[in-house]
């Protein structure tokens, strides 16, 4: 468990935090494993081949290090009372020399170390309400000529060689040596010449550990670059501090999913095939990417400090219903920063927040579909999910970011009069008023709608055709949080309609209705359905029933016959009369044939003007004797059942 695992697969570690140079991001998406070193002269990336899930990213791959004396062997209820995280803050000397020969030595002040670690002091303290603070428990500097960190394995080594004097020989390996609890040991490593990071660390800006779980109390490590012979690489470093940090308190990366349909809200315990998880890719999240250098330092999501426990002025939404609530940008000082709703069908929590570049701790406004990315970044109301744990293309409580609108207009956020629905149907947000300027907020109207459900039985499984005794349908809906939303059901068997009836809400047969099936439905196997619609779209979802079956059984049919006289002389005929009565049906219809013996004599088709009866001469016959004489009544489609006669003796004298 404490083991810092070796990275496999991917040669860099989630935690890592590169430069994702729009070069890069277009590169990651071709290469499926590996580093991907961003070249100083790809201005002009390949069209992005979409890749599902993890693949996309430049950097997620788990780095489970946990320092054996963080969190782990002792329970966070227990802490003491201190909340100040201590930074051991190491300069890193790699004897590195820039593109005109001048070492590296030297780069950064003890003034810009300060600079530096009092800018990420005062990000926390905004950011976690002060639940995380630090403090720069020592500043030391480490030579070590030649050192290189292209790769993880290489930054362990830096790790394990400047932290030898504090934390012992070969601690990075060690069962018992490492960061306390709210302590970091933070490695500074100079930019190797006067690109940003492009080529220095292959790409890597920084590099920090991540526990499994979120809490203000994690220790942990950090790499980072910081320092050299440009302004932009000091100001850089506050981002990429204040992000590995965030990687030591446990939380992950901020991305963005992105489907090619109009799929808004795909499923994110295993994505849709045409939707990817752009991981990482956020540039209003401080643990999203930096597109661009020196552009300051992004607030922590809502559900970043959420998961840290720090969230002020936070509403979660208090179900059913619509409301509108009025949003201060994440950051402010005052108002709701944020709301979070469950959906109540899928039970999915979306985290609803505006983000302003003008906030004291900006996001980055950039469209990418320029750069052959389809996402464009700005100022708005976001809307962004954390991953399931039991995701198969994200890591458990990765954060994504919903973009809103068609692929081609698609926008990181709802602009004003927008709205965003989620799969189920349960819940919209929209976007009623967004204001910008000095104090800007942001007006979302959010619609909750209730799943009430519907059972649906009958009173007997079976009826007889035309039968005047017949089933009745009854469907119960059921009350949500004590309320029966007003609406329909329709009784339906397919698509084919048998009636609606409004629901009552109050009384004794509240949510209770009833249909008779009708005595005309055909014989054979039927199977019904009840369908609620609200009365009221948004108050509630239009719910099915379960199906449940009557059988019809066909009519039942007599044939009666009558032979006068009953005995005849040779030579002289007899007549035979056949009544047909179907039980519900005034004048059968339908074939009815006279026999003698096995011998047919006549076939009638009956018509409704027959009223059921009709009579035919039987033969005459030379020879004596007696024969039988018998009716048969072959039924009506398959609704009304065939039918014999009792057999009647003709005796011939
Ligand atoms: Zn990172």
């Amino acid at each position: 468990m404490h083991r810092p695992a070796r990275p496999s697969r991917r040669d860099h570690a989630t935690g890592a935090r590169r430069r994702a140079s729009l070069a890069s991001l277009a590169a990651a998406a071709l290469v499926a494993t590996g580093l991907v070193a961003p070249a100083a002269s790809a201005t002009t990336p390949a069209a992005p081949t979409p890749v599902p899930g993890p693949e996309v990213v430049v950097d997620h791959e788990s780095f489970p290090y946990e320092s054996p004396r963080s969190d782990v062997r002792s329970p966070l209820r227990a802490l003491a009372d201190t909340s100040v995280h201590a930074l051991h803050v190491v300069l890193l000397d790699p004897g590195w020399a820039d593109g005109t020969g001048k070492p590296s030595g030297g780069w950064i002040t003890d003034a810009q170390a300060t600079a530096l670690t009092d800018e990420v002091h005062d990000y926390w303290v905004d950011q976690s309400d002060g639940a995380v603070s630090t403090t720069v428990a020592s500043l030391t500097r480490f030579r070590y000529p030649g050192a290189r960190c292209a790769t993880v394995d290489d930054i362990l080594d830096i790790w394990n060689r400047a932290g030898a004097s504090r934390y012992g020989t070969n601690w990075i390996e060690s069962e018992t040596a490492g960061p306390a609890q709210r302590e970091h040991f933070v490695v500074l490593a100079p930019y190797r010449g006067s690109d940003l990071g492009e080529t220095t660390c292959a790409g890597t800006l920084g590099l920090g550990s991540v526990p499994p779980t979120a809490s203000t109390s994690h220790g942990g490590i950090v790499f980072g670059l910081y320092g050299g012979r440009t302004a932009a690489q000091l100001s850089d470093g506050a981002h990429t501090l204040a992000h590995e940090l965030g990687h030591n308190l446990g939380l992950q990366h901020a991305g963005t999913v992105w489907c090619d349909s109009n799929r808004p809200d795909p499923n994110l315990t295993r994505f849709p095939s045409d939707c990817y998880n752009y991981a990482y890719v956020d540039s209003y999240d401080v643990m999203g990417t930096a597109l661009a250098p020196n552009v300051g330092v992004p607030a922590l999501s809502s559900p970043g400090r959420t998961r840290l426990g720090v969230h002020k002025d936070h509403l979660t939404s208090p179900g059913y219903g619509t409301r509108t609530v009025r949003l201060s940008p994440l950051g402010s000082a005052t108002g709701t920063q944020a709301i979070s709703v469950v959906d109540p069908v899928s039970r999915s929590r979306y985290y609803v927040e505006f983000r302003q570049s003008s906030a004291p701790w900006p996001g980055h406004a950039v469209d990418l579909t320029s750069q052959g990315l389809p996402l464009r970044f700005g100022d708005g109301v976001r809307v962004v999910r954390l991953a399931p744990a039991d995701s198969a293309d994200a890591f458990k409580n990765e954060q994504v970011l919903l973009p809103q609108g068609t692929p081609s207009g698609r926008t990181s956020f709802l602009p004003a009069g927008r709205s965003f629905t989620t799969a189920t149907g349960a819940l919209t947000l929209t976007a009623s008023a967004v204001g910008t300027g000095a104090a800007p907020v942001a007006d979302v109207r959010v619609v909750v709608r209730s799943a009430p459900p519907v059972t649906l039985t009958a009173s007997k499984s079976t009826q007889t055709y035309r039968s005047s005794s017949v089933a009745t349908l009854r469907a119960t809906l059921g009350a949500v949080d004590g309320t029966i939303p007003a609406g329909t059901i329709t009784f339906k068997e397919g698509t084919t309609r048998l009636g609606a009836v409004k629901v009552p809400t109050s009384g004794t047969s509240a949510g209770k209705v009833s249909l008779a099936l009708p005595r005309t439905l055909g014989a054979g196997k039927h199977s019904f359905k009840a369908v609620f619609t609200p009365a009221d779209p948004n108050v509630a979802l239009r719910t099915v029933s379960g199906a449940t079956s009557v059988t019809v059984s066909p009519a039942r049919s007599t044939v009666a016959l009558s032979v006068s006289p009953t005995r005849v002389s040779t030579g002289t005929s007899a007549k035979a009369t056949v009544k047909v009565s179907v039980a519900g049906v005034t004048n059968p219809t339908g074939n009815t044939s006279v026999y003698v013996g096995s011998t047919r004599i006549k076939t009638v088709k009956l018509t409704a003007a027959h009223r059921g009866t009709f009579t035919v001469s039987l033969p005459r016959y030379a020879t004596t004797g007696t024969r039988s004489v018998k009716a048969v009544y072959a039924g009506s489609s398959a609704n009304v059942a065939r039918a014999t006669s009792a057999v009647v003796r003709l005796t011939v004298v």
